[in-house]
């Protein structure tokens, strides 16, 4: 390990790999606390098709859907599709093929953790320990990938995402598929507060992610997998699911859509530590992915006309396409409706579906919508809340 580096990657998720990917210009160090997560169909993650292609990652997909459906308790909207519009990503694979672009001219270092971060005469000083080494190494770039564990944001005592919620991965193994080609959505029922997605992913396996958004503070990780377990028969799942048995695989925590500091002090955030995660479907991969894209298209001008101030393209980048749509929805306003709100919430869909295909996408998605898009969007939901 050198004593100095152009970039320093804290975080060896999908927005850290992708991002330490993505830059072409001097020398970078990609830091993992743990070991990269690399194995096979471990973290599934489903996700939109048109950005697998144009990121040229479509041999991560091991599934795709033509049929989308959403569910809330009483209601229920089929939207389908001619051409694949969602694909079930193996980020183990991705893992993988961006830890190869990244090793044919740059470092990766698994099991050192970042422990400390200061700035220091132009240059970042970064503390990282390994069993009982520590060591500092300077760098004029830093990214923080590190997700829900929010380093730097907590060292700089900058403000974290707004809204965390709990999100949980279960699968049902052995059970009877419906139809291996639609994907279906579930809004939080009035009675579990729970909302999810749900797949077919193999040849009797389900996939299932839970969220739960109401409680989100006063929940234990503990109870709340106790919930699950308990409420799982009872989440209208039944109509999908014959037979098989739970397993829960991963719980975490999901931040949601801030924007808060992307860009402070020669450190660019990226992914869940900034909470780059689409409220409606907690959909967090594709954000990272294009995210980090901007971040490291910026560390690059900035390294190669030596200009710092040129890292202000990634929040511009950001905020033209997301950027826009998360600012203007409330967030923490939108997670936090009430049982009525909820129901209401899929007769817009319905409403949106009728309206046009492409803005129904853009509403999910959350991404490049125009300005008059969002007003009519606006407008629906206000006309439907009185
Ligand atoms: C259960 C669950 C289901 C989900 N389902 C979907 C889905 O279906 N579709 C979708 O698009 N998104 C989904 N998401 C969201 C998506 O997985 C995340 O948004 C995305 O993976 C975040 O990637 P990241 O790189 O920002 O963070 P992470 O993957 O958390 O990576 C952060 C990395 O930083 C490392 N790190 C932390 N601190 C330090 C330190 N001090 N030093 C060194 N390294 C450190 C960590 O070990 C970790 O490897 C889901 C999330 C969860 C939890």
């Amino acid at each position: 390990m050198s004593e100095q580096y152009d970039v320093i990657v804290i975080g060896g998720g999908v927005a850290g790999l992708s991002t330490a990917a993505n830059i072409t210009e001097g020398n970078v160090l990609l830091l993992e606390k743990d070991r990269i997560r690399t194995e096979e169909k471990r973290y599934l993650r489903f996700t939109f098709m048109d950005s697998v292609e144009r990121l040229g990652i479509s041999e991560c997909i091991i599934r795709r859907y033509d049929t989308i459906s959403f569910q809330a308790s009483a209601n229920r909207l089929d939207v389908e599709y001619n051409d694949f519009e969602f694909g079930l990503i193996d980020l183990g694979k991705l893992h993988r093929k961006l830890m190869k672009y990244i090793l044919k001219k740059n470092e990766i270092k698994e099991k050192w953790v970042v422990v400390d971060v200061k700035n220091r005469n132009k240059m970042i000083e970064v503390k990282i320990s390994h069993d009982d080494t520590i060591e500092k190494i300077l760098t004029r770039y830093l990214v923080d990938a590190s997700g829900t564990s929010f380093l730097t944001k907590k060292i700089f005592n900058l403000p974290h995402p707004d809204f965390i919620c709990h999100c949980c991965e279960a699968t049902f193994s052995g059970g009877y598929i419906g139809d291996p080609h639609t994907i279906t959505f579930i809004e939080p029922s009035t009675r579990f507060k729970f909302g999810g997605s749900l797949y077919p992913y193999d040849k009797g396996d389900y996939s299932f992610g839970l969220t739960n958004n109401l409680d989100f503070f006063n929940l234990s990780l503990k109870s709340f997998e106790k919930k699950i377990m308990k409420e799982k028969n009872d989440l209208g799942l039944s109509d999908k699911i014959e037979g098989g048995d739970i397993c829960v695989s991963n719980i975490d925590l999901v931040p949601l859509g801030s924007q808060y500091s992307l860009i402070f002090d020669g450190v660019c955030y990226v992914g869940d530590t900034v909470g780059q995660v689409t409220p409606w479907m907690i959909e967090g991969v594709r954000p990272c992915l294009d995210a980090s894209i901007m971040c490291a298209n910026a560390i690059n001008a900035a390294l190669k006309q030596q200009e710092k101030s040129l890292l202000e393209r990634y929040k511009k980048g950001w905020d033209s396409t997301y950027g826009v749509v998360y600012n203007k929805v409330n967030l923490a306003e939108k997670w936090n409706r009430t049982n009525e709100e909820w129901n209401n919430s899929l007769k817009r869909m319905m409403k949106l579906s009728k309206m046009s295909k492409k803005l129904f996408l853009r509403y999910l998605k959350y991404d490049q919508m125009s300005e008059d898009a969002i007003e009519r969007l606006m407008e629906l939901k206000t006309s439907l809340d009185k």
